[in-house]
């Protein structure tokens, strides 16, 4: 009998927006090691046929919302327990990178590059590893040089995470039995989109990413990965990247050309996936359809503090603008602002009794841009303890629901609305801080429209002060030729 393979698993999951305010610290992950690590993965338990006869070593695994840059000590301490526990596995056969790939860390831009060569020191050349990514991420030269198989997920919205994880360790384990180190080729594509331009619903990403499976399927041809990359860091990785493994170095460099080539070929085409405006552009429109009850309830993404992609999540500008409407303001629209966070605010006001009336400042204490922190002069409508936003509660302004939570969350969730004792089917509007819409509000939404905020995730990249992306770069440049270089290796 062999021996058992022995591959290690680990790693740090956020992205970072290097223009939000916001700093991510150990509070704001989750970490999980040992068998609670194990038990992320599905897998394991009970294990595929592909996974049995490996011995699966857990690490250490941190996931934070994400947010703005992770400070400093808080990343060397989980890069040193990686390393550590690394050094301590014995021999290890290979290693599975579990990762996002748009962590931003003070001082570094290329945080993911830097984590993975402090593996490969200690782990030494010969094991081979695997990365499972966001297609949010970027692929660094020194993240491709060090990893020896790289994917990420093929839908945005993201409904393929553990698939995506779960391929990324099965083609380890081919390989390692296979005992043949993959070839492995990369193309960087000079484009630079939000995600809210390239979601997978839509054209041109849904066909782009429909050509994977044909190419997947080829003599050769491991997996084909395309990344949309990260927009809201200001580093030189930031950018479109294509990456094919294989058996075969031919099939898997031609490959990679192609799809690269169709990547650069689609750039004109890319389109926010819901008609955008100012937010109170955006306010006039919806007020005035939801006179029709097939378009309620009206979303309006607050994009530019989207948490989700990693805005401070209490920039106050679109909540000021929705109680500058004597519509909302007098009650004769129903609507819900979702959400601001601020404990203080929350602790300020959660013990008093459903009803009372309350006088609290919001919002604006992270990222203070204008107009900062609102006073709100309501009711208490609801508390709750909700499992992503700790406390939360419910200020009733007029017509208008505020909600406000003490840890930065998305409502995404109906749920999380029905815990604060709102029903979406009930309200006229919901402005909440996203940017496309997570698949159970774009089921319920009536209608819908991409509010272009301000905020450390500001949708409109040219108004981003970027100094060190690498030029020229689509769409902030349109007049060149890409170089689609095909690197191998
Ligand atoms: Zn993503």
């Amino acid at each position: 009998m062999p021996r058992p393979l022995r591959v290690a698993i680990g790693g740090i999951h956020i992205e970072s927006s290097t223009f939000s305010p916001h700093l991510s610290t150990a509070d704001d992950f989750e970490v999980t090691r040992g068998d609670a690590l194990l038990a992320r993965y599905d897998w394991l338990s009970p294990a595929q046929p592909w996974a049995t006869d490996v011995e699966w070593i857990p690490l250490v695994h941190a996931r934070a919302l994400p947010g703005g840059a992770v400070d400093r000590a808080t990343y060397e301490a989980w890069a040193t327990e990686l390393v550590e526990k690394l050094a301590a596995a014995g021999p290890l056969d290979g290693m599975l990178l579990d990762f996002h790939g748009a962590m931003t860390v003070v001082g570094s831009d290329d945080a993911e590059g830097h984590l993975v060569a402090a593996i490969r020191s200690v782990l030494g050349p010969e094991p081979f590893v695997s990365a499972a990514m966001d297609l949010h991420g970027n692929v660094s030269q020194v993240l491709f040089d060090a990893c020896d198989l790289l994917t990420c997920y093929r839908t945005a919205p993201h409904v393929d995470v553990w698939e995506t994880r779960e391929r990324a360790a099965r083609n380890l384990v081919e390989a390692l039995r296979r005992q043949q180190r993959p070839h492995k080729a990369l193309v960087h594509v000079p484009i630079l989109l939000p995600g809210e331009m390239t979601s997978t619903r839509e054209e041109p990403a849904r066909g782009l990413y429909a050509r994977i499976p044909d190419i997947e399927a080829r003599d050769g041809v491991v997996d084909a990965a395309i990344w949309i990359g990260y927009a809201w860091a200001d580093q030189p990785r930031c950018r479109g990247a294509v990456v094919v493994t294989g058996t075969d170095a031919t099939a898997t460099a031609e490959a990679a050309r192609e799809l690269g080539g169709h990547f650069w070929a689609a750039r004109d085409e890319f389109a926010f996936v819901a008609p955008t405006g100012s937010m109170d552009e955006c306010l006039d429109t919806a007020l005035a359809a939801v006179a029709d009850p097939a378009r309620r309830p009206f979303f309006i993404s607050d994009s530019g503090d989207n948490p989700g992609a990693g805005g401070a999540d209490d920039v106050t500008f679109a909540l000021e603008r929705m109680l500058a409407r004597p519509e909302i303001r007098d009650g004769s629209r129903r609507a819900v602002f979702a959400s601001l966070v601020d404990p203080q605010a929350v602790a300020q006001v959660a013990d008093q009794p459903l009803g009372s009336p309350v006088r609290v400042t919001v919002g604006g204490r992270i990222d203070s841009r204008s107009p900062g922190p609102l006073p709100l002069d309501g009711i208490l409508e609801a508390v709750a303890d909700d499992p992503d936003g700790g406390r939360c509660v419910s200020v009733r302004v007029g017509g208008l629901s505020v909600f406000v939570t003490s840890r930065r969350m998305q409502y995404r969730l109906l749920e999380s609305y029905a815990r604060l004792g709102v029903k979406l089917d009930e309200v006229d509007l919901v402005v909440v801080k996203i940017g496309y819409l997570e698949p159970e509000l774009f089921d319920a939404a009536g209608d819908w429209l991409l509010a272009l905020t301000p905020g450390g995730v500001d949708q409109d990249l040219a108004r981003l002060p970027y100094r060190k992306v690498v030029r020229p770069l689509f769409p902030l440049d349109r007049d060149f030729t890409a170089d689609l270089a095909v690197v191998t290796g």
